[in-house]
């Protein structure tokens, strides 16, 4: 295989194709033109983000098969139109994580011992050790909130200190906190308890709807007075002006951060952060090691390398390795299972360890329902994460979050010709959505064991009361009075037991307090609010 390298990688990496017979060829900055133009014969493109690899280039790659972005961003490769035109995308998401533990660390040391600051001191000439009086992290409780990839390895770390840690990540199993940290570490179900009990807060979350600003000024008055806090995540998810209100009150006694919203910053608030005394500073340098370099390169080599002998690369992206007959028998059934899989998290409570698809009706004739599960992962993981989750990588992701993954098929005869049932299991606790194809038109059809029928579209209000006549009536008033309009409902009841669970498609957002406001005036035992 002939094989392109537009960027700088790890010789090692260069090594390992070369050893396996592939020819390297190395060619940095060339001009688009001369890249054109010595394309076609390439079979494969090894790149970072510096090239982009776009519709021009693709159609120019006559030969290619595949392009591995050593590192994690796919920003510059189009890969829709490479997924038309069959070729294979890889990307690298894990070879950084060790070094970008190990800087969080660094920013937290550096932090709690004032080493850049005493360190500037001494070079300047002074001799002062009694303004840089520190603190140990020994017997302290870290704040962890995000235990990904880089979070539960700094809590690792952090254990190796003696520090008791505080886990705050709705989307893994207790489980994954106990086999790392044992009776030092705990998960917590609110963050609240993690910002009251922690004498140091770290994320390691992505940046995403949910994340942006979690923790900011409400958050920040909730912790510890002379808190410390540190972001090598991502720039937003810590409120980079009320960080800075903070360290000048003293609630925040001292911060490390390599993350920020503006890179290069450039704001005179920015530059106030920057500059502040408590604050220790790195230019998103979390991930600069040799070593996560070296690792990026032969990972990407690797990965090609998989795919040249016909096996799946871990990390693919795109790749097509459904049969075209059986895309088309379970066409319609790609983005149901997707909008499944989001209803279920939405309505799920924290921490899912479980999940399970049932398949039930003709479906369950297909062989191969593995594309369906995949894509019920993907609307589950879509929303927190940041890495692209995709019917190839789907399963590595759940089983990389320890989350269970069961599936099963029953060809038993139902109501509806084809039912798909996905039920998200946390602790003791599940939630569980059915639905089905109308035509071609996803329909949720079943909740719990409720049979209900409404579109998963917009904004739906899901409630579930002690059946009482009236109800109806109330939550379309309250509603109504702040001028929610209700577009259409379904009712599911069981008279046996006396409870009722209704569904509203509603024209807009319904705010949390309002919420709670119906679930009060109702007695609802469960009310949520779920987008599609
Ligand atoms: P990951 O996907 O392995 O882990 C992220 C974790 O965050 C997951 O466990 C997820 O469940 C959790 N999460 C998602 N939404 C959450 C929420 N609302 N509340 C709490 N937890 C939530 O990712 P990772 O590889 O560990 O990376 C973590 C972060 O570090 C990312 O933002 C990544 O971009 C960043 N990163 C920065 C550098 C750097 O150079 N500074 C290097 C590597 C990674």
């Amino acid at each position: 295989m002939k094989i392109l390298v537009t960027e700088e990688i790890s010789p090692k990496g260069l090594d390992l194709l070369r050893k396996n017979g592939f020819t390297a060829d190395v060619r940095l900055k060339m001009p688009k033109e001369e890249f054109l133009k010595v394309l076609p014969p390439y079979e494969a493109i090894i790149t970072r983000s510096g090239t982009p690899v776009d519709k021009e280039v693709l159609d120019a790659g006559t030969s290619l098969k595949i392009v591995a972005r050593a590192g994690v961003g796919v920003d510059n490769v189009d890969i829709n139109y490479a997924t038309k035109k069959g070729i294979v995308v890889v990307n690298v998401p894990a070879g950084n994580t060790i070094s970008a533990a190990e800087h969080t660390i660094g920013l937290l040391v550096g932090t709690c011992r004032n080493i850049p600051a005493a360190s500037m001191n001494l070079k300047s000439g002074e001799w002062d050790r009694k303004k840089y009086m520190g603190a140990e992290l020994n017997g302290k409780t870290l704040g962890i909130i995000g235990f990904g990839r880089v979070g539960s390895h700094v809590g690792k770390i952090a254990l190796a200190f003696d520090m008791d840690l505080l886990v705050y990540d709705p989307y893994i199993p207790e489980k994954k906190v106990l086999d790392i940290g044992g009776e030092r570490a705990r998960l917590v179900k609110n963050l609240d308890e993690l910002l009251r009990g922690s004498d140091v807060i770290t994320v390691h979350t992505p940046l995403t709807g949910e994340t942006r600003n979690i923790l900011a000024k409400k958050e920040i008055s909730g912790m510890k007075d002379g808190v410390k806090l540190i972001n090598c995540a991502r720039g937003g998810i810590i409120n980079e002006k009320d960080w800075l209100d903070a360290l000048n009150s003293g609630k925040v006694s001292g911060a490390g951060c390599d993350v920020w919203t503006e890179e290069p910053p450039e704001s005179d608030w920015m530059r106030k952060l920057i500059n502040h005394p408590m604050m220790v500073v790195t230019p998103h340098i979390g991930a600069n090691t040799s070593e996560a370099q070296t690792k990026v390169g032969v990972t990407a080599a690797e990965q090609i390398i998989k795919f040249a002998q016909g096996d799946i690369p871990d990390t693919a992206l795109n790749m097509a390795m459904f049969s075209p007959g059986l895309l088309e028998k379970l066409r319609g059934f790609i983005p149901l299972c997707e909008i499944l899989g989001n209803f279920a998290i939405q309505l799920s409570d924290k921490n899912p360890d479980t999940l399970e698809v049932e398949y039930r009706g003709e479906i369950a004739d297909v062989e191969d329902l593995s594309l369906l599960t995949s894509n019920v992962i993907k609307g589950i993981f879509s929303q927190i994460s940041d890495m692209e989750i995709n019917m190839v990588n789907a399963k590595l992701a759940a089983a990389e979050k320890g989350l269970m993954v069961k599936e099963s098929k029953t060809d038993q005869s139902t109501t509806y010709k084809n039912k798909i049932t996905v039920r998200l299991v946390s602790g003791g606790s599940s939630r569980t959505v059915a639905g089905t194809l109308f035509g071609e038109k996803p329909k949720i059809v079943g909740m719990r064991d409720f049979d209900v029928d409404f579109a998963p579209a917009g904004h739906i209000l899901i409630a579930s009361y002690p059946d009482r006549p009236g109800i109806i009536g109330k939550i379309g008033t309250l509603l109504g009075e702040n001028n929610i309009n209700i577009e259409s409902m379904s009712l599911g009841n069981k008279s046996k037991i006396k409870e009722a669970l209704v569904a509203f498609n509603l024209n807009r957002e319904v705010p949390e307090k309002m919420q709670a406001e119906i679930a009060k005036a109702v007695g609802a035992s469960f009310i949520k609010l779920v987008k599609v």
